[in-house]
């Protein structure tokens, strides 16, 4: 049984790969390149890719007769993989929910109170060396406590924000998602994202990727959003029209914007990058030792399952 590993993995996850599997890890930080792709269907029985590995159908097309019979996703998001062509090809695919949740979920925070408070431009006024002292009108942020915060998309992450701003901030929660949830703390259901955007403070996205939600915030949802209002994205880059986004935000039309993920990441639009009203974190969502090693550990549960047999307890 032959692994491949697409990334440096932290020291626990490389040495219980190595202890447990015949692994190679690849050394490089960057995507898989086509050609990569294309030997580590051929050549192995297990690749455990992560963000940015395109495995689209067309890459798999290139492979017929793969000897990969499983793609262990390291990560909850896994829309870089076309997962009905990879099933077609008898590759399984499965992915790392639940670890990634709280600390997902704790960035979403950062990045709201870091808008709302105008702690980054803050910061950086302090490094420059040019600020004159506190005063009583010195830069005026929005008050986070007690107002209101609309999620899209109550899942795992967008429940464990709901939490966070309900129990910690005093915050109502409405919410968008395919369905209604039950739920043991108070939130407003909104099926409609232009009403949710118009009703709230904060606007909080936690979908999926993928076709089904791409740019499902658009101009029309930006401009239903109070003048007032911030935008935070945890989930993925796509699933915000970038291009409407710097609009609103150059027009007025929404006070600020907390992102960690970009349409086209990492590629970070020099518009964005300007503004003071938006802070800009380099897709820290999951990035801490424990939970990077969770989640490699959760790939490898994965990986282990299939090697024995077992049904995989991840499977997407
Ligand atoms: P999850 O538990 O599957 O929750 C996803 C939620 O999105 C569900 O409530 C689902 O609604 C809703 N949804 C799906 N498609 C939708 C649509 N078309 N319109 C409206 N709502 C939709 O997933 P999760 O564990 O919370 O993770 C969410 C995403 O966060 C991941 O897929 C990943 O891309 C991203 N993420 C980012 C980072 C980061 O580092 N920034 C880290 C982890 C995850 P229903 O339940 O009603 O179907």
């Amino acid at each position: 049984m032959k692994l491949l590993i697409a990334r440096p993995m932290t020291e626990a996850v490389e040495a219980r790969a190595r202890a447990e599997f015949d692994t190679e890890i690849r050394e490089m930080t960057t995507p898989m390149t086509q050609e990569e792709m294309v030997q580590a269907l051929t050549e192995f029985d297990v690749v455990v890719p992560t963000l940015g590995d395109q495995f689209s159908a067309q890459i798999l097309a290139q492979v017929p007769q793969p000897r990969c019979k499983l793609l262990a996703n390291f990560g909850v998001g896994y829309n870089h993989i076309d997962v009905a062509a990879a099933r077609a090809a008898s590759i399984a695919v499965t992915n790392t929910p639940g670890a990634v949740t709280d600390a997902t979920a704790d960035i979403a925070m950062t990045l709201l109170l870091t808008t709302a408070r105008r702690a980054g431009e803050g910061e950086r006024l302090v490094r420059s060396g040019l600020w004159e002292g506190w005063h009583p009108t010195q830069m005026l942020g929005h008050h986070v406590t007690g107002k209101k915060v609309g999620i899209v998309g109550m899942g795992r992450i967008g429940q464990a924000i709901a939490l966070r701003c309900h129990f910690g901030f005093g915050m109502s929660v409405a919410y968008q998602s395919r369905n209604p949830k039950q739920l043991d703390f108070p939130a407003e259901y909104v099926p409609d994202l232009s009403v949710l955007a118009s009703a709230t403070d904060f606007v909080v996205i936690a979908v999926p990727g993928g076709a089904e939600t791409r740019h499902l915030i658009n101009a029309e949802v930006l401009e239903a959003m109070k003048p007032t209002g911030i935008l935070v994205n945890i989930a993925r880059g796509e699933v915000v029209d970038e291009v409407a986004l710097i609009s609103a935000l150059q027009a007025g039309q929404i006070a600020g914007a907390g992102l960690d993920v970009y349409e086209f990441e990492p590629k970070v639009p020099h518009a964005l990058r300007e503004m003071e009203n938006v802070t800009l974190l380099p897709h820290l969502g999951t990035a801490t030792e424990e939970v990077r090693t969770d989640m490699g550990h959760m790939a490898l549960d994965n990986v282990a399952a299939f090697v024995a047999g077992r049904p995989l307890p991840n499977p997407v």
